[in-house]
């Protein structure tokens, strides 16, 4: 059985399956405070600008896969799509149902899903997102695959993830404070140096921006695209069902 990558290891699939699980089931209750403190808060304007991409309208179904505390999902759902917020993990997501009952945000499904693998018919939803989640999946091509499957003929693919920056001081600086910075915030705020030490190795371990369009591409999507942020530390891909 082929090898995949846990961060900097090369583990068995099953094996990445579950220490990932365990990773965001540690992680879960400080994950947002997390997030404002690894990213200085710029984590919200990167969602911002993919729901803006995403141009979510009144009614549609979207499926936001890997939602884990439902950031994206509360953001689609303020312009009126019905969301249906997907994630392996019950502890990211029931974080995420608590944070949405403290906000008052209704009119959210939960779904415990393995993005490899959904519960859903063929042809279910308008437009598919997924942020800072699928590095985190064993078999990308098969989540690609599965995103595929769930759109309806002219549904749009939608991913925000991690990638290499091309801005070459940009990319120093940046390697040094991953590396040596995060998972020293993730010891000293969440007791938790290995979570977050695989959360920057996995960061590392992704394709790079083009090679991730390519296989979005062989899923079956048309007109894919990526719109690189930071000189691709960020990137937003996309893709068309037709
Ligand atoms: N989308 C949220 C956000 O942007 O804040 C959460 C991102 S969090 C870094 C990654 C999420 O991916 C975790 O909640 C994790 O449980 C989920 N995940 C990992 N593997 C998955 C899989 N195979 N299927 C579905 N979700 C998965």
């Amino acid at each position: 059985m082929d090898k995949v990558s846990f961060g900097f290891e090369e583990v068995f699939p099953d094996e990445k399956t579950a220490r990932v699980g365990s990773v965001f089931s540690r992680v879960a209750r400080r994950y947002d405070l997390m997030n404002d403190l690894m990213s200085g808060g710029m984590h919200r304007h990167w969602k911002d600008m993919f729901v803006r991409r995403v141009r979510p309208r009144s009614g549609e179904a979207i499926l936001d896969m890997a939602g884990g505390t439902g950031d994206v999902a509360f953001r689609l759902a303020r312009h009126g799509a019905k969301v249906t917020v997907c994630d392996i993990n019950a502890d990211m997501l029931g974080v995420g149902e608590e944070r949405a009952r403290s906000r008052r945000i209704d009119g959210l499904s939960w779904s415990v899903q393995n993005a490899e693998e959904l519960s859903f018919a063929d042809r279910s939803f308008d437009a598919y997102t997924i942020a800072f989640g699928i590095r985190n999946v064993t078999h990308i091509e098969q989540a690609l695959a599965e995103a595929h499957r769930v759109l309806k003929l002219g549904g749009r693919f939608f991913c925000l993830e991690f990638s290499t920056t091309t801005w070459p001081g940009f990319a120093t600086l940046y390697e040094s404070y991953s590396m040596n910075v995060v998972p020293k915030i993730g010891k000293a705020v969440a007791r938790d140096e290995e979570s977050y030490r695989y959360l920057v190795e996995s960061i590392r371990r992704f394709p790079p921006m083009e090679r991730f369009r390519a296989m979005i591409e062989k899923a079956g999507f048309t007109q894919t695209k990526v719109e690189p942020i930071l000189g691709g530390l960020v990137a937003i891909h996309s893709g068309w069902k037709v």
